[in-house]
């Protein structure tokens, strides 16, 4: 059997839990990314930049269609 002194069995530990925080980490990562439905829904708003009218668009990223004059929107940069 190998011998483990206290000292390097303390450090494995610490490593470990460290690897098991990092896991975490990259798990709630990956849930915030696949589940951010709250900022996808407020980029959704667009106010048409002709006639003011505020609507939701979740399709169109770059530009919309005004649903009340028709014209084109390009999202602005906030
Ligand atoms: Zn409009």
């Amino acid at each position: 059997m190998i011998e483990v002194s206290f000292s390097s069995f303390y450090m494995i530990y610490i490593i470990f839990l460290g690897f098991i925080v990092f896991f975490m980490w990259l798990v709630n990562e990956a849930k915030n990314k696949s589940g951010s439905f709250e900022i996808e829904s407020e980029n959704a708003f667009w106010q048409c930049q002709i006639c003011a009218y505020t609507f939701v668009d979740s399709q169109s990223k770059e530009i919309s269609i005004c649903p009340r004059c028709g014209s084109y929107n390009k999202k602005q940069v906030e």
